[in-house]
């Protein structure tokens, strides 16, 4: 890690000093230092590029090297050394004007990627050829209008035409890869060649050709390819016209003319490629936008488990998003119609949602249902689709489109909600029955029965209808168990508890009070209707079949509710009816006289 964080400290800056001696090197050769006859000055550029790219430690080691390239360089061409300081100077100034200019550490660092930074970009780099050009006039004494206007132009459109480039290749891996592939090679051949063409004879008026290679280039590898474009005509068109091969030197007799009519040249190239250039880059920021905004979207569906979905009904054909695609359980590259989807929902569900669909479609209003897909055996999801349906501007609907939503977890929550709460709604009603129920007659119990009592009572209340008991004991029970046990007499307990609920009519109720003792309530009745039911009771007590020959009866006290009475005086009233009927004899029923 060190180490490599170490080479990236060298290695950089030393490459990026090389290329600056290189070039310098080169282009010094060409004009053999004279003034005025250079078109172009890469190294500016280099440095511009170092700069923009590097960090504060990095840049310091650039700028040491391409001082170190600067001396060498102007010495080599024959500079004294004050002179060659003084261009050093020059150069070093003019780069970190440059890098000031476009924000220093918060520069951006893709001045070619938006309209307002290239302009930017452009004017500064004029701004710093300006500046460079008066200070290595200044410093080394030279304020002639040549030196001054070849150092200027030359700085200036090195760094317009080499630094985009640099940056392209250093930046953006995209671009990165589309200027190391075969097909850029390719283009970039093309170009070189159209460029000799055009600058590496005399005979035809071919200058137009490169400006053809631009746009094959931009076209091909967008704004990159533009930029590189720019740099390997300046490089070629530069050589040659130095070496008086092209058309330039045909037309232009003089070495300043050749070159101020090479620079225009240039310039006009840079600005017929940048209308493009300007395009392409933001349609590929659009791009890279709706391409985010794809992405965010897809990724919150898929969070959320909503898909959502655009089905036309004219041709059967639906759009899907991909969690659409995969909450219906369709492969990715599918695009199942809508038919195809109907095929899924649950057949209990599918005329329902056909229905739906049919309504949405005619009547153009939103629509929400819930609906079960089977999307293989055993393999159910439940959805929740909502959805609007889209209208031409004559109000006919075009299509519906819509969001579904995985409900599937919610569902079977509900439904394990719904078995829970029947499990213990009958768990409830159990225990209340229990609660209610006498455990060996199987009929009501006291509590039920005096709780029948006192519902009566509230009726008799507001209503005024009249109320009857009976308090029914059975006679001599107690020698029942003696002479053949407790539970031959719990047997008979049971039949006739059975007898007495076999007698019950619309409204009345029977409960064992306790012991062999039971209470009828029978609301809307008078105690004189009862004289019938009670004959009835004892005639099938006297004709009921037992275990052993035995006689069994029961004596009955009948009393009505009296104005001004309340349940406990009716239920002491019958037990007092009760009592007479015992003392009268047994086997009997008695009204309690009011
Ligand atoms: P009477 O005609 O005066 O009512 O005489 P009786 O013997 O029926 O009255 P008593 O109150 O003296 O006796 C009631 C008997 O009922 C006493 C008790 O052993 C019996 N008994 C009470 N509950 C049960 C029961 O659940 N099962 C059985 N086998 N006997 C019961
Ligand atoms: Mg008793
Ligand atoms: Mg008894």
């Amino acid at each position: 890690m060190s180490r490599q964080k170490s080479a990236g400290y060298f290695g950089w800056p030393i490459v990026f000093g090389l290329a600056w001696l290189a070039c310098a090197l080169v282009a010094l050769d060409l004009t053999q230092g004279e003034d005025g006859i250079a078109a172009v000055w890469p190294p500016s550029g280099i440095f511009v590029a170092a700069l923009l790219l590097f960090g504060p430690r990095r840049r310091r080691m650039t700028t040491l090297y391409v001082a170190a390239a600067s001396m060498i360089s102007n010495v080599w061409a024959g500079s004294g050394v004050l002179d060659s300081a003084g261009y050093t100077v020059a150069n070093l100034a003019e780069g970190y004007l440059v890098f000031y200019l476009m924000g220093g550490n918060k520069a951006s660092l893709t001045p070619l990627s938006r309209p307002l930074n290239t302009l930017r970009f452009a004017a500064t780099a004029i701004v710093a050829g300006c500046f460079s050009g008066l200070m290595a006039g200044l410093l080394s004494g030279n304020m002639t209008y040549p030196f001054l206007s070849s150092w200027t132009s030359t700085v200036s459109l090195g760094m317009l035409v080499v630094t985009p480039v640099i940056l392209f290749i250093a930046q953006d891996p995209q671009d990165q890869r589309a200027l190391l592939s075969m097909r850029s090679l390719w283009t970039m051949m093309v170009v070189a060649i159209l460029s000799v063409a055009a600058f590496g004879q005399a005979d035809m008026p071919l200058l137009f050709l490169p400006v053809l290679g631009i746009a094959v280039a931009t076209a091909i590898m967008g704004l990159s390819g533009a930029a590189t474009a720019v740099t390997i005509i300046a490089t070629i068109g530069s050589i040659l016209t130095a070496f008086n091969a092209g058309p330039v030197t045909l037309f232009f007799s003089t070495t300043e003319e050749q070159v101020l009519f090479f620079q225009l040249y240039l310039v006009a190239l840079l600005g017929s490629s940048m209308p493009l250039a300007y395009l392409l880059s933001e349609r590929e920021h659009a791009l890279a936008r709706t391409a985010e905004s794809a992405a965010l979207l897809e990724a919150a569906e898929r969070a959320a488990k909503v898909g959502h979905w655009r089905f036309q009904p004219g041709d059967n054909s639906a759009r899907w998003s991909r969690e659409a695609l995969r909450i219906c359980g369709f492969d990715e590259s599918e695009s199942p119609g809508f038919e195809q989807w109907l095929a899924l929902i649950h057949p209990d569900d599918r005329d329902r949602v056909r229905a739906f669909v049919v309504e949405a479609t005619s009547q153009a209003l939103p629509f929400a249902f819930e609906t079960r897909m089977v999307r293989g055996p055993g393999d159910i999801v439940h959805i929740d689709c909502r959805g609007q349906a889209e209208a031409d501007s004559h109000g006919k609907v075009t299509a519906l489109f819509g969001t579904m939503m995985d409900v599937t977890e919610r569902a079977e929550t509900m439904a394990q909600l719904e078995i829970a709460r029947a499990k213990a709604e009958r768990e409830a009603a159990e225990v209340r029955m229990l609660a209610e129920t006498d455990a060996l007659t199987g009929m009501p119990n006291r509590r039920c029965i005096l709780a029948n009592l006192a519902e009566a009572m509230d009726a008799h209340e507001f209503q005024g209808e009249p109320l009857t008991v009976a308090m029914v004991d059975i006679d001599h029970f107690k020698a029942i168990n003696d002479e053949f046990g407790h539970e031959v007499g719990d047997t008979v307990l049971k039949q006739i508890a059975a007898i007495l609920m076999d007698e019950l009519r619309s409204d009345d109720s029977v409960g064992r009070m306790g012991g062999e003792e039971f209470l009828f309530v029978f609301p809307k009745r008078r105690a004189d209707e009862l004289d019938p039911r009670c004959d009835r009771i004892r005639e099938r007590l006297a004709a009921e079949e037992w275990e052993h020959p035995m006689t069994v009866t029961l004596s009955i006290g009948v009393a009505e509710l009296q104005p001004g009475l309340d349940e406990r005086d009716l239920l002491r009233a019958a037990d007092k009816a009760l009592y007479e009927a015992k003392r009268a004899g047994r086997n009997r029923h008695t009204v309690h006289a009011a």
